[in-house]
């Protein structure tokens, strides 16, 4: 029986995985080893096999014992605990959702409906180190892989609305904090521009919680993810340029670019994408190709009613299909496509293709 160490198990990618293998057996046939780096000794999660004691998830003795280590803990952990790992001699598969990994030549990045062939190529040449792919990135291709697969793609630009959740739990917690702080400005019969004052105020006092935001959020927006590049994009930017076409395995480089947007939303990214083609497709055959492309992706009417109720954070958070919609030729021309998408980013964007990994490995994919 395969050891599988997980690491980061109760953060927000971590929780989320956790509930996806519980729900589709994953733990069956395994000996799931968990780690922490904050409550070693503490009883950890019962999966099935009873509760063991948390093992110390920098303790290389600790972490040599697994054939397989799943981390969701963050890029600092992978950056610290990976290369000591590998040269103490370990040579075991090493699965981790954060980026640190991404872009170095032994490092893969998972997507195994789109790239189930870059990951089976780098199998066969005896690689270990497999990384989910950034949210957005990852979500875009589930959305619009049918587009790629056809060799359309001249470029896009992407404008992205990304949830609180996306930078971990306890921004999630500050937000709801935040909201919680600003719902306390209302009072019986006050008027809307007098609630609007308090809460702008109070968005701006001193004792607003913004200690991992660093402004708020609530009633507001960031127009910044991740740290700052020296070419003016962000580092989130600059991921999906360079993440799509690792992960397509793409010969002719594809430009994509555009801004990413922090939203109030609790859970799931959305993006507004500009597509140009490299040839006049028909709208019916580009609808045919988004929706035919694999199982979670699903092609909503560009009309209102249908748009509301299905193309929302709201509507996607906890699910794991991928709503494509406001699919429309733009005034631009004709080989100009616009569209938007939604898709939860701790399933498809972080845990799913994880799991998905581990079952690759268990030979059960
Ligand atoms: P996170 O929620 O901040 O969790 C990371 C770790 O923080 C946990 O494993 C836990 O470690 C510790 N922690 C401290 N206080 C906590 C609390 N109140 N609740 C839960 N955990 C707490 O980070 P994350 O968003 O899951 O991200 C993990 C990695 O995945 C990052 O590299 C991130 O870039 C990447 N990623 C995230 C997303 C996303 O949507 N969030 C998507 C794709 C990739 P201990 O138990 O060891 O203390």
């Amino acid at each position: 029986m395969k050891k599988v160490g997980v690491v980061g198990w109760r953060g927000m990618v971590g929780s989320v995985l956790m509930d996806r293998m519980r729900a589709e057996g994953d733990f069956e046939g395994i000996d799931a080893i968990f780690y922490t780096t904050s409550q070693a000794g503490q009883a950890g999660p019962d999966v099935g096999q009873g509760t063991r004691p948390l093992l110390s998830a920098t303790d290389l003795d600790a972490l040599r014992q697994a054939d397989i280590i799943v981390t969701c803990q963050g890029g600092d952990y992978t950056k610290d605990v990976h290369p000591r790992l590998r040269a103490a001699g370990w040579q075991g598969y090493w699965i981790d959702a954060a980026s640190a990994l991404r872009m170095v030549d032994d490092g893969v990045i998972i997507l195994d409906p789109v790239n189930r062939e870059v990951i089976d190529r780098a199998l066969d040449a005896g690689l270990k180190d497999f990384v989910g792919g950034n949210c957005t990135v990852s979500l875009m291709l589930m959305g619009l892989m049918g587009l790629f697969q056809r060799g359309w793609v001249e470029w896009i630009t992407s404008m992205t609305y990304q949830s609180a959740s996306g930078a971990g739990a306890q921004n999630m917690l500050e937000l709801v904090k935040q909201m919680g702080e600003l719902s306390g400005c209302q009072t019986p019969g006050q008027t809307a521009l007098e609630l609007e004052r308090l809460v702008t105020a109070r968005q701006a006092a001193a004792d607003f919680p913004v200690d991992n935001f660093g402004v708020p959020l609530a009633g507001s927006l960031i127009p910044w993810i991740d740290r700052g590049m020296e070419n003016g994009q962000t580092r989130e930017e600059w991921k999906g340029e360079n993440e799509t076409n690792k992960i397509l395995g793409t010969k002719r480089f594809i430009p994509i670019d555009g801004q990413c947007v922090r939203v109030g939303a609790m859970r799931c990214h959305s993006q507004a994408l500009t597509i140009k083609l490299n040839r006049d497709v028909p709208i019916a055959e580009i609808e045919v190709a988004i929706q035919s492309a694999n199982d979670w992706v699903r092609l909503v009417p560009n009309e209102r009613e249908q748009t509301i109720r299905q193309l929302t954070p709201a509507a996607v958070s906890g699910n794991l299909h991928i709503p494509v919609g406001r699919l429309r030729k733009m005034t631009l021309g004709s080989e100009f496509l616009t569209c938007f998408t939604v898709g939860d980013q701790l399933l498809w964007g972080a845990a799913e293709p994880l799991r998905r990994m581990l079952q690759i490995l268990l030979g059960k994919l």
